[in-house]
């Protein structure tokens, strides 16, 4: 596609005056600011357009170049824009120039974008905290202490007399095809825009104190270890009355629980019964996360048997519902035996019903496990 030109652009006449270039532009830039016109990809290409235009015809050199040559004098790397335009960054580096001290300070004029000046925002402040599987299974509130800095009580910033508030530096740079205009981070107040006014005594350069402060953190049921969860401008705060807070990143740890094992949002609980509680049945009363429940052993109960307690388990973050609790029945086998006892086993081991006869119905073990993930 042939590059429109670059007086059609603006509007203007090839004998246009630097003052009428500039008009014509300003007029360009209001009309199709990116603040006026949100997610108007056609206005955004119109505004880079109009200031890619402006970049060259308000400098006399390149104008004189484009005159002689057109679009092909800035192509192929000479130092121009190579085709790509420009970015906005570019762009609203150069307004300071245009439109003067009104548009330094972020642009207050075309409803308040700020795109110029980046609020300054404290670092993030890092914390683990370690949760019981109970914890976890309901959620908790978590009280800890942080050391926080904070911008110091009487503390005062003014703007800053380098770069007027606008946080940038402009940097003239003379090249073969003229002057060329760069914006760099203010080197007094490092972007901030911002100076410290009064600092009161105890606080460090830039008006800063460190503060320890407790901070509550609500943690959803279900997390998991690894998790790391966001309390939002609990972090560092940052000097500067426009400046935001960092956050405070939590970062969830599980502390190992004595009887239970957790995958995912399951619970396995391994239950010991003894032998005549298998052979007879039995009842048992189980403490799961939640709370205790209490279970059937039905008579004959094989080792190895997992009971699944529905829903028992802890809740899922990723979906819907809880997982299940886990009961894996093992079968404690007498070690030692009394006269009687090894008498009475002795009696019963050749009858026809002590003689291991599983039935279809029961699962070996990888059939349970493959039970149990799916
Ligand atoms: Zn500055």
């Amino acid at each position: 596609m042939a590059k429109q030109d670059y007086y059609e652009i603006l509007g203007i006449s090839k004998s246009a005056s630097q003052a009428e270039i500039k008009k014509a532009y300003r007029k360009m830039a209001i009309k199709y600011h990116p603040d006026k016109n949100p997610d108007d990809k056609d206005a955004e290409e119109k505004f880079k357009l109009a200031a890619e235009a402006y970049e060259i015809l308000s400098d006399e050199n390149k104008k004189a170049r484009y005159d002689q040559y057109g679009h092909a004098a800035f192509e192929g790397g000479h130092g121009g824009f190579g085709g790509g335009g420009m970015n906005m960054d570019d762009i609203f580096s150069q307004f300071g120039d245009i439109f003067g001290g009104a548009f330094g300070g972020g642009f207050g004029g075309f409803g308040g974008g700020g795109h110029r000046q980046a609020r300054v925002k404290g670092s993030n402040l890092r914390i683990r905290v370690k949760l019981t599987l109970e914890e976890i299974a309901k959620g908790v509130e978590k009280k800890v202490k942080v050391r926080r800095k904070v911008q110091a009580e009487g503390v005062t910033y003014k703007t800053c007399s380098t770069c007027n508030g606008t946080g940038q530096q402009m940097r003239v740079t003379n090249t073969i095809l003229g002057r060329m205009q760069t914006a760099t981070t203010c080197g007094t107040c490092h972007g901030a825009g911002e100076m410290l006014d009064k600092k009161p005594s105890g606080a460090d350069a830039q008006g800063m104190i460190v503060k320890e402060e407790t901070v509550s953190i609500n943690i959803p049921e279900g997390v998991t270890e690894g998790v790391q969860l966001k309390v939002g401008g609990k972090g560092n705060e940052a000097p500067g009355k426009n400046s935001i807070p960092g956050d405070l990143l939590v970062l969830i740890e599980e502390v190992p629980h004595d009887t239970l094992k957790r995958e995912g949002s399951n619970i396995h609980y391994d239950l010991y019964i003894n032998f005549s509680e298998a052979v007879l049945g039995t009842s048992k009363e189980i403490d799961t996360v939640t709370g205790k429940v209490k279970i059937k052993v039905d008579a004959g109960t094989q080792s190895g048997k997992i009971l699944r307690l529905k829903g028992k388990g802890l809740p899922s973050i990723e979906r819907y519902g809880h997982g299940d609790f886990l009961i894996h029945i093992n079968v404690w086998t007498p070690q030692e035996l009394t006269k009687d006892q090894r008498k009475f086993f002795e009696e019963v081991q050749e009858e026809e019903n002590f003689s291991p006869n599983p039935q279809k119905s029961d699962k070996s073990f990888f059939e349970k496990v493959k039970d149990m993930f799916s």
